[in-house]
């Protein structure tokens, strides 16, 4: 890169060498500081957000700003997540603004729930390549808004998540990550464009998350924990390393269309779907359950399946229930992808229908064990909606807890749950409701602060 070349905008070799001397300092090989110096490539790395306005924009390690520059805009957000003491100040000076918010903290140790909220949310990093594999687990979890990351690696491990099957690259990495995200190698970097070069190339890559159309309703643990074990010994045939399905081997590798002596790298994801799916155990089918009818006045009128209720608008019950741990602090579950009904909305802790010949409390308590997996704490009622299209055609009676979990959210149902204090709630409800069911906005103002 010809330094006179340098324009006001974006980090040249000689303007990063500047920068580093008048901050005093030179870049530390434990924090993973390879500062990139080829603006046309910062520009393309960032063009690959598509950011939208609105967006909400997370950098992740941004040290002296070479991708941070052309992520300035005024219709978006932005957040910073820095650990250096040394670059914080830089950054801050540089570019905090009403828009625009600096963390000095570990990106590992970052509070995902701070980015509900403020738009949809999307990640760019040049990461510290001897944090990736965590820091990639973290932000594309369950509990992270991200819909795209756009990440430098290592080119070693961005070829590990684009990895095709049958290829010594694919395994329990590309497997677990890309169940839930299209990963994308984007185009590889050599270490020229980096001061210091390291030791190793680089490459680009976006991570799109799938939409539900693409995910097979799993147990994600299930698979994970089989894919795992496939791999922990490549070489093996995965018959040895899954004694689950020892006695019937045979004919679970003739269903699959693989060889009985199959190993861990030759089976393509939809397989390995598969057989997470044979390993999981089968759930009760909805449509045989039946709720209560009731008129007007919250009175049972008879019994109806599940399906002939939802289909004709009939009247019927359910709960809704809020827990608190002692900080006051509401636990939300966050619906799985999978459900019919508002699938991805924040939700009340736990909700569900009361069935035939059941109380509402008695659901209550069922529903907290079937979907958080715990023994009920002692419930208030706070209220009762009354029965309207808007409730779904439900009464629902809410009730508060307290409860410090863990909990053990049920697979297919939930996708991920966190403690909330109420005021987040409320600012960001009246930020994104689209972000929340319907039911819990009617929900919220119930609650007293
Ligand atoms: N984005 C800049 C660029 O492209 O020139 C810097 C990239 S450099 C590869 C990685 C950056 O991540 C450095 O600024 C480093 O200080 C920062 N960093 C290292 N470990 C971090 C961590 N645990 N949390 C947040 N930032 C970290």
């Amino acid at each position: 890169m010809d330094e006179k070349t340098a324009t006001p905008f974006g980090m040249t070799l000689s303007e990063i060498h500047r920068k580093l001397t008048e901050l005093q300092t030179a870049p530390t090989r434990s924090l993973g500081q390879n500062f990139l110096h080829d603006q046309n490539l910062a520009r393309g790395i960032v063009a690959l957000l598509d950011i939208q306005p609105g967006d909400h924009i997370v950098e992740i390690g941004p040290g002296l700003g070479a991708l941070t520059e052309f992520l300035v805009r005024p219709d978006t957000r932005l957040t910073l997540i820095e650990k250096d003491s040394r670059l914080v100040p830089h950054l801050r000076e540089k570019f905090e603004s009403g828009t625009t918010r600096v963390f000095h903290t570990d990106a590992l140790d970052f509070d995902l729930r701070e980015l509900w909220g403020a738009g949809p949310v999307k990640i760019v990093g040049n990461l510290p390549y001897y944090i990736s594999t965590p820091l990639i687990a973290k932000y594309a979890s369950a509990l992270s808004p991200a819909s795209r990351l756009v990440l430098t690696l290592q080119l070693e491990l961005a070829q590990r998540l684009g990895a095709s099957h049958d290829t010594s690259d694919y395994g329990a990495m590309t497997l677990c990550t890309g169940r839930r995200w299209d990963i994308r190698l984007e185009r590889k970097l050599p270490a020229s464009v980096f001061h210091p070069r390291p030791k190793v190339d680089s490459a680009v890559i976006t991570m799109r998350r799938k939409p539900r159309d693409k995910v097979r309703p799993l147990d994600d643990a299930v698979f994970e924990s089989l894919v795992r074990r496939g791999f922990s010994e490549r070489r093996k045939q995965l018959r040895n390393l899954l004694p689950e399905f020892k006695n019937d081997w045979e004919k679970i590798a003739s269903a699959l269309g693989v060889s009985p002596t199959v190993r861990a790298e030759q089976l393509a994801p939809a397989q390995w779907e598969s057989l997470a799916f044979t390993a999981s155990p089968k759930t009760a089918q909805h449509g045989a359950e039946r709720f209560d009818v009731v008129d007007e006045n919250d009175q049972v009128v008879r019994s109806e399946f599940r399906d002939v209720v939802h289909v004709n608008n009939l009247r019927h019950r359910a709960a809704h229930m809020l827990l608190f741990n002692a900080s006051g602090e509401l636990y939300l579950q966050k619906r799985s992808i999978w459900k019919d009904r508002n699938p991805t909305c924040w939700d009340s802790s736990a909700a569900g229908h009361v069935d035939a010949g059941e109380d509402y409390l008695t659901a209550a308590r069922r529903e907290l064990h079937e979907e958080l997996g715990i023994e009920a704490p002692e419930l208030t009622s706070i209220g009762r909606l009354t029965c309207s299209e808007a409730t779904g055609w439900e009464f629902i009676e809410i009730y508060t807890g307290q409860h410090e979990g863990p909990f053990q959210p049920a697979a297919l149902e939930v996708e991920t749950g966190a403690f909330f204090s109420l005021e987040k709630i409320r600012a960001w409800a009246a930020a994104s409701p689209g972000d929340f069911s319907p039911v819990f906005l009617q929900v919220l103002p119930l609650l007293k602060s």
